[in-house]
């Protein structure tokens, strides 16, 4: 029998291996990295400052630790460039060459990309993003003996960042065209009492304009404004938006939407295709979280192997890591409906409510992340969660 193939080694991909072999100790499984295969928690890459982690400290598992636990193979470093779907094989460029993988079964686990953004400047390639391990190292290169850093993106990516480097004693700038930050995932009230719990002098926001060019100018950064400030920085980092990789999918003619189409049980268009993480988009809703990934991976390891699972996910929560102001978001999977808030002073319950007055969701910060589990319960007891 051909292996089953998983392509990208984050932690869709991780997951769906270990729970593949939880259940089956022989079928043949290959995970395949377009960078170095290992086990890492991405949700440190914007805490490791205030963990004191170096990078290497953040890697909980090498390619041949996983190789020896997992039992799989791996090809770090190796592309696909092409999926034939009708001959179930993969075209793959590595380290040794152009080479041909069958597989049985193929996961498609290929996360999201940072957004490209309309900037200029003669210090364009100069702004790092941390969206992986190898970018993390670069990042941590670029900050270490400087103090001024610039984050393009107040949503929750470049919150918890300015909250680790500010942590760590760093001055940050960070521009946003929203209104307030996190303004996708929080009511206003929630936004604002970010910002304010910074240390006085700590940082500055800029919201309601974006970055239009970032220019070189003698030992600093000069990033122009569309407002028509400047500001000079030592690094630049983007945490703009991702956008699922779907290029690979979409060249081979599996369907694709926002993010790679697949339905409750996390199939594709095409027999035997799957796509999990944040690379898919499951009956049109896009979960980039971790929690959603690790449902996925439980639901579809028990599919490959023949016991067809419906995804199902308890509950959304994701904890915003803002060591200044906790919050817990549960996003709602529907665009339309309205904050309704109590609370002050950094301590507020948001209910984001649909007309009919169900809850879609919900946003609760400071002292109120306590009542966490009843609010879940309002939202299970609405029928938000689960239906997706
Ligand atoms: C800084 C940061 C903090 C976060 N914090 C949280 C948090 O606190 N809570 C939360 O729920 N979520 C958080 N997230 C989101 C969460 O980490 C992601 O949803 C999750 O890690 C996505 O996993 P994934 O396996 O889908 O993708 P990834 O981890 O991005 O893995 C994608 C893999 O695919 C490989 N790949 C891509 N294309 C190819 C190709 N053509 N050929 C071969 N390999 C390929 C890549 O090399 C990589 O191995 C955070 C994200 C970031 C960036």
């Amino acid at each position: 029998m051909k292996p089953i193939v998983i392509i990208g080694s984050g932690h869709g991909g991780l997951t769906t291996a270990r729970e593949i072999r939880q259940l089956d100790k022989n079928i043949e499984i290959i995970i395949i990295s377009k960078e170095q295969v290992c086990a890492y928690y991405k949700p440190n890459l914007s805490k490791a400052l205030a963990m004191k982690k170096s990078v290497d400290q953040l890697v909980m598992k090498t390619a041949d630790r996983l190789e020896n636990d997992l039992d799989v193979i791996t090809y770090s470093y190796t592309n696909v460039a092409h999926i034939d779907t009708k001959e179930n094989e993969l075209c793959v460029m590595g380290l040794e060459g152009e080479q041909k993988i069958g597989y049985s079964s193929l996961v498609l686990a290929m996360g999201a990309s940072p957004n490209n953004l309309p900037i200029i400047g003669d210090a364009k390639d100069e702004i790092v993003t941390v969206n992986s391990l190898d970018d993390y190292v670069i990042f941590r290169e670029k900050i270490k003996n400087n103090t001024r850093v610039l984050i393009i993106g107040a949503g929750f990516v470049g919150c918890e960042l300015a909250s680790d480097l500010v942590s760590s004693q760093y001055h940050v700038d960070i521009v946003d065209l929203s209104q307030w930050p996190m303004q996708r995932m929080v009511p206003k009230e929630i936004g604002d009492a970010i910002p304010s719990s910074f240390p006085n002098g700590s940082s500055k926001w800029h919201m309601n304009t974006s970055v239009v060019k970032v220019s070189k100018s003698d030992d600093a950064i000069d990033v122009h404004l569309s407002n028509g400030k400047k500001v000079s920085v030592d690094v630049v980092v983007s945490a703009a938006g991702l956008s699922p990789n779907c290029d690979l999918a979409f060249d081979s003619g599996i369907k694709v939407c926002g993010g790679i189409g697949v339905d409750e049980y996390l199939r594709t268009n095409i027999e035997n295709v799957y796509a999990i993480g944040d690379c898919a988009e499951i009956n049109g809703n896009y979960l980039p979280f971790i929690s959603p990934a690790t449902h996925s991976a439980k639901a579809l390891a028990k599919t490959i192997l023949g016991n067809s699972t419906k995804l199902q996910i308890p509950g959304l929560d994701v904890a915003i890591k803002i060591s200044t102001c906790p919050i817990v978001v549960s996003p709602s999977l529907k665009k339309t409906g309205r904050w309704v808030t109590t609370g002050k002073e950094g301590n507020f319950i948001s209910r984001f409510v649909a007309d009919d007055g169900g809850i879609l969701g919900f946003a609760i910060s400071g002292l109120m992340i306590t009542h966490k589990n009843t609010l879940a319960q309002e939202c299970i007891a609405a029928n938000s969660l689960k239906t997706l």
